[in-house]
């Protein structure tokens, strides 16, 4: 039986995704790319936006006029959702299924911790998922529930799995990283961080997406001492104005924010910071726009992710009326990208010239990897391993803001 898997979303959904499709294939199951090769098609589906959603019903689309004969699944966040639902359930080849219940339904397990990395260059090992926060505009709590963490000693254990397979760098995600607790032994995620540290082989760790709440001096000054973590930090903005912060329920100011920023800067120079950020929040004007930009522009962070508002029902946020207009949240979101652009080619200058570790995360077409501080390096005429860290010498920053380099 062949089996394609198409993901959208989030890193924690490429984990579910990994652990599957690798339980599948322990399981006598062929994997394949190509919907016109499948006999079953999962698409592991995203809810965070009405453009998510969108997505996931023309990949239902597609695949089954490429396909008609196969049967499509849909699991993921998007299963969960009624409104989601109630518009797919009609379609009498589409079957959704809770992700939770995919090893029932496919008869596997997805036990086995060695099961995880299928097809990665760098695996993503999750460490909790679920969160109880819930910002105004967020649909995820409701859909992901109370946070819940997987014990220290599996995730452990995982590890020097993965690790035995030659993958020289595992991401680390999580829906909220910092809410992670030791079932066993309530410890926290610094601890995790600190055991994985004392693993004795040669590797590196990333952290994926890492909310503020949390990283206080002394945090940052822990994360500093890790010599297994790479310089590169993802921490959600969302907006640069107080008044918008507090109706999005962030229980942190932009001064806050701006403290974590520099501290983590002057403790890691080489790190490379990253935020979300989200345009046309209800009752966002344009003088609050406006503040994002000066803060953005004040801020010595490196490239941003853009998101539109997208109304979630559910959420608080859906009940308030006054949302900019379409076209005034796209002009707004297109400033924002811009600035990213100029901020990331700022950064990407200063190390042109210079030799860095690289993680091979592609082999063939383009061949490219990514340093500790998450430049992408674009290679020519070699063939080295997918997953393997190799010196590189950067050479060239392109019009697009890609690196050429050279394996060293
Ligand atoms: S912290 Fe906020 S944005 Fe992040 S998952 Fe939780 S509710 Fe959503």
């Amino acid at each position: 039986m062949k089996v394609l898997i198409e993901t959208l979303g989030c890193k924690v959904n490429y984990a579910d995704s990994s652990q599957i499709s690798s339980a599948l294939a322990e399981n006598g199951y062929i994997l394949t790319d190509r919907a016109d090769d499948a006999d079953i098609i999962i698409i592991n589906s995203c809810s965070v936006t009405h453009r998510a959603e969108r997505e996931c019903r023309q990949l239902v689309r597609r695949f089954h006029s490429q396909n008609p004969s196969s049967k499509i699944i849909i699991t993921g966040c998007s299963v969960l959702s009624e409104s989601f639902r109630k518009r797919i359930q009609e379609i009498p080849f589409v079957e959704l299924i809770p992700t939770n219940e995919l090893p029932l339904k496919f008869k596997i397990s997805n036990k086995d911790p060695s099961t995880f990395y299928y097809n990665r260059s760098r695996p993503f090992i999750k460490i909790q998922e679920g969160c109880d926060r819930f910002c105004s505009y967020c649909i995820v709590p409701f859909l992901r529930g109370h946070p819940k963490s997987i014990k220290k000693s599996d995730i452990i254990s995982r590890i020097n799995q993965t690790l035995k397979k030659g993958f020289k760098e595992i991401v680390i995600v999580g829906t909220h990283i910092m809410l992670y607790e030791d079932p066993e032994t309530k410890s926290d995620i610094f601890s995790l961080l600190n055991d994985i540290e004392n693993i004795d082989q040669d590797f590196r760790i990333r952290l994926s997406s890492m909310e503020p709440y949390g990283l206080s001096k002394q945090n940052i000054q822990l994360l500093s001492n890790f010599k297994k973590l790479c310089a590169h930090f993802h921490i959600p903005l969302q907006s640069g104005s107080d008044r918008v912060l507090k109706e999005m329920n962030r229980e942190y100011t932009t001064s806050d924010f701006k403290n974590i920023v520099l501290e983590i800067k002057s403790r890691i120079p080489e790190a490379t910071i990253g935020t979300d950020v989200i345009t046309g929040f209800p009752t966002e004007t344009v003088e609050d726009f406006d503040k994002t930009v000066k803060f953005i522009q004040s801020l010595p962070v490196d490239y941003l992710h853009v998101f539109r508002f997208s109304p979630r029902e559910g959420t608080s946020a859906f009940h308030i009326k006054s949302i900019p207009s379409q076209i005034e949240i796209k002009n707004r979101a297109e400033i924002l990208i811009k600035i990213s652009f100029m901020k990331r080619r700022e950064m990407l200058r200063k190390y042109i010239g210079s030799n860095m570790d690289t993680v091979i995360i592609s082999n063939s077409g383009i061949i490219s990897g990514l340093t500790h501080n998450y430049i992408k390096v674009i290679f020519q005429n070699c063939k080295p391993q997918k997953g393997w860290i190799y010196n590189a010498h950067l050479m060239k920053l392109n019009h697009d803001n890609t690196v050429l380099g050279e394996l060293l």
